[in-house]
């Protein structure tokens, strides 16, 4: 029998169920390709079948069957050697299952775009670079919070940042700050807008350019004024609760 042509690309297993009696239905981020669902046959069986491991939220390659609808079939797995966060970094590992909960909410399957595996790629990158142990906590919430901003912007959700909408004054020289959904971001003198962000400052606004420009971690996360904001425009889009809030509470705050 001819052997039928697999696909390679790197990517990451962001959840799993279990099916039928040995196998596993994982959902991935792949390169290219957004999020697609493999099925695993034997997964669960045999230690053998995927030796290279099938394990979640790590740097994969996998070789898989393409199917134009439904599922592919993943022929191999193999971690890739890149740097990956300690394994003793539970504030770490909090972070990446709430950020592989989170994609696989709101990014539809199926859609060809890079943006889930680039986003699992920089937070995996962002928490295995080393900072003091007492800082892994903060560290967590600004990569929490940077791909909260990153996501807002991608579904458009984010004020235009940089001036007042209404006088067009640029804000980094003006004192107050002022932010409703309906407004946008305006300077003090444009009459402030209550509501949305009634604590922003002109310094969680540069927090804010800081987290959308990459910004490397400067050893603090954002104010619990962005942090709470940036969490109720994500949990509009995302429409529902997320399993993984938990965890990201106790081990990240
Ligand atoms: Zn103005």
């Amino acid at each position: 029998m001819a052997r039928i042509p697999t696909t390679e690309a790197n990517g990451y297993v962001l959840g799993r169920i279990d099916y039928q009696e040995r196998d596993l239905i994982l959902r991935a981020a792949v390169e290219d390709e957004g999020i697609l669902s493999f099925h695993a046959r034997g997964a669960r069986g045999s230690s053998r079948r995927f030796a290279g491991g099938v394990d979640d939220f790590v740097p994969t390659r996998f070789e898989y069957v393409k199917k134009k609808k439904g599922l592919c079939r993943l022929a191999g797995a193999y971690r890739r050697t890149v740097a990956e966060p300690s394994a003793a970094d539970l504030a770490a590992f909090a972070v990446r299952s709430y950020v592989a909960e989170l994609l696989l909410v709101v990014v539809e399957e199926g859609h060809p775009t890079r943006f889930p595996f680039r986003i699992m790629e920089w937070v995996t990158e962002a928490l295995a670079a080393a900072v003091p142990t007492e800082q892994r906590r903060a560290r967590a919430g600004w990569v929490v919070d940077r791909v909260h901003v990153i996501l807002l912007h991608r579904e458009g959700r984010l004020p235009v940042l940089g001036s007042c909408s209404s006088c067009g004054v640029g804000l980094e020289s003006v004192e107050d700050v002022f932010f409703t959904t309906e407004q946008g971001l305006r300077c003090g003198g444009c009459g402030p807008g209550r509501g949305a962000w009634p604590d922003c400052r002109i310094d969680d606004l540069a927090m804010l350019w800081g987290l959308y420009a990459g910004e490397p971690f400067s050893g603090v996360r954002a104010s619990k004024p962005l942090q709470s904001w940036l969490l109720g425009l994500v949990d509009q889009v995302a429409d529902k609760s997320l399993k993984s809030r938990a965890s990201l509470h106790q081990f990240v705050g």
